[in-house]
């Protein structure tokens, strides 16, 4: 019997599924990965996709499916990873490396596209759910595409691209897969690179994608994550860690969806907030701060600019949105990049007194190229820096054309 059916380890009531899905995961993959000499991981560090990657090494390595020719694991650091998360992919990684027959690459956007260098340096504002969401395929899905396709040329033939989707048993049934990454415990990006890498620029044709945990339930993540793969049977991975990312022993209640520490699109940072509830880990409450600071630049109309509507030769400018707000002032720029390195700071002081993991989200390189940028007064395109604050009081221009004064008079 092999290790992944052993009774007492999924002996029990409605865990017994576990194995039944399992056996799903095994019939995807002898489907469809024969037909691709290359496989390939997105990884992003969470609890699906780190499944998704442990499981798919022990499956190749107890002989149940047909090794690739290689495997690569791309792992995506988007450099604002939760801590324990953060140490729970350096471990792995580390052990990926014993193997001689998996790559692993560390994919991160170039500098200026990082999601703090690109924000303070060049003035963009924090991404929303509605009209500015610019961070995941910048951050995530571009250079993922980049990398495979840096790998691809070396290459024949196609590649398989594994992610770690996972939609429950709803999923199986409606046979759709969603690319929200707001959805409570899902993982910022996986949606993605399973539906836009494909089509991404020098893919065309070449990567198939394969989402084989997709009718997984969460329970079944927790057990493998916390239970088996830990095990030596299993291969003695360091996932157990991921679960306090997730809330520890809460973490199957809590269901927290995982991505950038302080991700501005979600409704809460639940993951943020059930690791710093625990006391392992309290000395990352100062990054609680970095939502307050985000919120407060996307909405004190003292820190971005806005467009008068008129050009400068006093002709009516084009487009819907007149009189939109743009980027953050070079002044709000620098307050929020001192407070957040105030925040770094604040944490790595106390993780140095407690022996505990820091945070390494600006390093030196960030900092001075924020602060070159800035000197450089860089703003997005078709901004220049000129135009007034948002809060300042200016005529209104409407989009047929038509223009109100000022109604306010001078008071007496
Ligand atoms: S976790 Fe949030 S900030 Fe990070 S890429 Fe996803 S949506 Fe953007």
């Amino acid at each position: 019997m092999s290790a992944l059916a052993q009774p007492d380890l999924f002996a029990g009531g409605a865990r017994m599924v576990a194995e039944e899905a399992v056996d799903l995961t095994l019939a995807s993959l002898e489907a469809y990965g024969p037909r691709h000499e290359h496989w390939a991981i997105a990884w992003s560090g969470g609890k699906d996709s780190t499944a998704t990657l442990t499981l798919i090494v022990r499956l190749i390595e107890e002989g149940r499916i047909a090794a690739p020719k290689r495997l690569s694991v791309f792992y995506a650091d988007t450099r604002l990873e939760l801590p324990p998360l953060q140490a729970a992919a350096d471990a792995i990684i580390v052990k990926l490396k014993e193997r001689d027959w998996i790559d692993v690459e560390i994919v991160r956007a170039q500098i200026d596209k990082r999601f703090l260098v690109y924000m303070l340096g060049r003035g963009v504002p924090p991404p929303n759910n509605s009209t500015l969401r610019w961070c995941t395929r910048q951050i995530k899905l571009d250079p993922m595409a980049a990398a495979l396709e840096h790998r691809l040329r070396d290459l024949p033939g196609t590649v398989l691209m594994i992610t770690g989707v996972r939609e429950g048993e709803s999923a199986v049934r409606d046979k759709r897969i969603a690319t929200r990454c707001s959805k409570d415990g899902g993982e910022c990006g996986q949606g993605w690179y399973q539906q836009m890498l494909p089509e991404a620029k020098g893919m065309r044709g070449r990567i198939a994608t394969l989402a084989p945990l997709l009718h997984w339930r969460v329970c079944h993540v927790w057990d493998w994550l916390r239970i088996y793969a830990p095990s030596t049977a299993m291969g003695g991975w360091p996932t157990a860690m991921i679960a306090d990312a997730y809330g520890g022993d809460e973490a199957e209640e809590i269901n927290a969806r995982t991505g950038c520490m302080g991700c501005p699109l979600a409704s809460k940072d639940m993951a943020l907030a059930a690791v710093v509830a625990m006391p392992a880990w309290d000395h990352l409450a100062p990054l609680l701060g970095l939502r307050t600071i985000y919120r407060r630049l996307r909405e004190d109309d003292s820190l971005r600019l806005k467009k008068t509507g008129l050009d400068a030769d006093g002709s009516l400018s084009k487009g819907k949105n007149k009189q939109r707000k743009g980027p953050l002032t070079l002044e709000a720029r620098l307050w929020a990049l001192e407070e957040i390195v105030k925040i770094q700071g604040a944490v790595n002081i106390a993780a140095r007194e407690l022996g505990r993991p820091g945070v390494d989200m600006l390093n030196e390189e960030e900092i001075s190229r924020i602060g070159e940028l800035i000197c450089r007064n860089t703003w997005p395109n078709g901004w220049d820096g000129d135009e007034p604050t948002a809060d300042t009081w200016i005529e209104s221009v409407f989009p047929d054309g038509s223009v109100q004064g000022l109604l306010i008079g001078v008071s007496p």
